[in-house]
């Protein structure tokens, strides 16, 4: 931790944040310049010692940490890149994750339909809402416990692999045993009470990025599901609410460098909930596994005039095959594969 005393600090102001970091343990360096002193508290515990005990103190300008807040999610804790395998796949590997599906679990045949098509394309998982997080409480909320049966049907049916949204520690246990990545949506990202109890499990969790949240908060939050020893932790950004209004969300593309320079999770990305409308899918998408993104998560539709959520941004099968078909050279440019 850094304290940096105000512009004439008395000798007093200075001793006081001296002795309190000593009476807490800690070792000190002190930086006397000709106008200012700088305090630079040291010890394994600073993190676990909140900056206000230093910064409420007479005489102090401002206090910083040099270590991050997240710690497990940290490349410097787990140097090596997680790979997650789950039925016959492998999140983070060589081969791209493509998650397609429609945004919400609508029926039998809209949902087969779909996930039979994206299989053929070359989708690696079905996406499937079940349980939508609306942001009106009159809109439709999902088909809850029968749209979670229509995905495991998927998922047997067609050996492929699910992920559906969990949005309630309730239907934790539902979603454990019948789809293969629990989600955590944007507006979940700090829902800590949920993050804590998905912890436990050992199934992997798909964390999207908060729609205000920085890539620090998001990183911490997955210190939250990796806490209990859940070791599949998979980020996906889908992009950041800014004063651009042209497009839903800004998707921060610069996320997948940072994330793969601090943490060894992999990441995915989501163009469609960024974009807002089907036209500009396709272009972020290419961007996103151009920069180095593990993959995508993207909301198909076989008729996305009918589709009860979210169908201006859900790309038709049509459009899903050329942007595959797009998709194939720039993963290979970048080491990648489909
Ligand atoms: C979704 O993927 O279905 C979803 C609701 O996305 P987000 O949480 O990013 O809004
Ligand atoms: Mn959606």
């Amino acid at each position: 931790m850094i304290v940096e005393m105000v512009t004439g600090a008395t000798k007093e102001q200075v001793d006081h944040v001296v002795d309190k970091a000593r009476a807490l343990g800690f070792g000190i360096q002190l930086n006397q310049g000709t106008d200012k002193t700088v305090v630079a508290i040291l010890g394994s515990h600073t993190g676990k010692t909140s900056t206000d005990i230093f910064a409420v103190l007479p005489g102090v300008e401002s206090v910083s940490r040099i270590m991050k807040s997240y710690k497990l999610a940290s490349l410097e804790f787990n140097p090596k890149p997680t790979k997650i395998k789950l039925s016959g796949i492998v999140i983070g590997g060589k081969r791209l994750a493509i998650m397609a599906g429609p945004c919400a679990v609508e029926s039998e045949s809209q949902l087969m339909e779909t996930a039979k098509a994206v299989q053929k394309l070359g989708a690696t998982v079905v996406r499937g809402g079940a349980f939508k997080p609306r942001t009106s409480p009159f809109a439709f909320q999902g088909l809850k416990e029968e749209g979670v049966k229509l995905l495991a049907k998927v998922k047997t049916d067609l050996g492929i692999p699910v992920i559906s949204e969990v949005t309630d520690i309730r239907d934790i246990e539902l979603l454990a045993k019948n789809v293969d990545i629990l989600q955590v949506g944007t507006r979940n990202m700090q829902n800590f009470t949920l993050l804590k109890e998905l912890s436990k499990l050992r199934k992997p969790i798909l964390l999207k990025r908060g729609l205000a949240a920085t890539v620090t908060e998001w990183l911490t939050a997955a210190d939250y599901l990796l806490a209990e020893g859940n070791k599949n932790v998979i980020l996906c950004e889908r992009g950041i609410r800014t004063f651009e209004d042209s497009i839903r969300f800004s998707m921060d593309i610069s996320s997948i460098a940072v994330i793969k320079r601090f943490s060894h999770l992999p990441i995915i990305v989501d163009p469609s909930h960024a974009a807002g409308h089907y036209a500009y899918v396709p272009s972020i998408a290419k961007a996103a596994i151009a920069a180095g993104a593990d993959g995508l998560l993207i909301e198909v539709h076989p008729n996305p005039e009918e589709a009860l959520v979210d169908g201006l941004q859900s790309l038709n099968l049509p459009n899903f095959e050329k942007l595959m078909n797009e998709l194939r050279p720039i993963a290979e440019a970048v080491g990648r594969s489909i």
